[in-house]
């Protein structure tokens, strides 16, 4: 890897105030001199961080709209003042579950640079899509949809490529699968600005965990990971992030 490694935790709606004092004691372990750790739990456990952290904290999600009549949404203010540096923009569940399109994604995605939060944002293919050999031009979309009218926001992103099939399922990205489209979305960044697309950190999320990591983060391309259930077991996901 080139770029300094960034590995990111997802713990989606689970947890525990039990699990960040666990996960704060397991990541005390690990070597952040060379990496960068970052765990996204539930926003409602961000202040929960008080002990001393050798990572970052960041949100799953957050409104595209600065403050006002929201009903449980989160502003980016809000996020910042609970601790959080990062946030999830375009997950898929959101894609699917909360039905977020791109254009919200995009709004999404402003709102957390100008707010000074820098965005991870996820891209990714369904199953059926890459059967139909659609994920170049899916994920083509997905980023144009953020980054063709705002480029300038690419320098201040990270992005996670997460397939669908992938989430949840045990069934990793080859290196080689992951690697490839790795390659094209950094390509396919160049076209906005050919620095920031050098420096971008690409990071694969989809079934990482202790074992496939290693061979994922040999990729040319690949500069971290994000990581959903085995991020949910602090020893585990200490050896993730130590096998960067
Ligand atoms: P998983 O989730 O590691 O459990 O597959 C990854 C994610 O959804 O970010």
């Amino acid at each position: 890897m080139q770029r300094t490694p960034l590995i990111a935790a997802n713990w989606k709606m689970n947890g525990s105030a039990a699990l960040v004092e666990e996960m704060t004691s397991a990541l005390a372990g690990v070597a952040t001199e060379q990496i960068q750790v970052l765990i996204c739990p539930p926003a409602t456990l961000l202040c929960r961080f008080t002990a001393p952290i050798n990572f970052a904290l960041g949100g799953q999600t957050l409104s595209h709209e600065v403050s006002g009549a929201f009903t449980g949404e989160l502003s980016a203010a809000l996020l910042i003042e609970a601790g959080a540096s990062y946030v999830i923009v375009g997950h898929s569940e959101r894609r699917s579950l909360n039905a977020e399109s791109d254009q919200l994604i995009a709004a999404k995605l402003m709102r957390a640079v100008v707010s000074g939060l820098t965005p991870v944002l996820c891209v990714g293919e369904t199953l059926q899509q890459r059967q139909q050999e659609k994920t170049q031009q899916v994920i083509a979309r997905q980023l144009d949809a953020v980054y063709a009218s705002q480029p300038e926001l690419l320098a201040k992103s990270v992005i996670a490529y997460e397939p669908v099939w992938a989430i949840g399922t045990g069934e990793s990205a080859t290196p080689e699968q992951a690697q490839q489209t790795h390659a094209f979305i950094r390509q396919h960044l160049a076209q906005y600005d050919a620095k920031a697309a050098e420096k971008v950190k690409l990071l694969y999320g989809g079934s990482v965990n202790a074992d496939n990591c290693a061979a994922l983060f040999k990729q040319a391309d690949i500069d971290g990971a994000l990581v959903g259930g085995a991020s949910l077991k602090a020893a585990e996901f200490a050896q993730i992030c130590s096998s960067a």
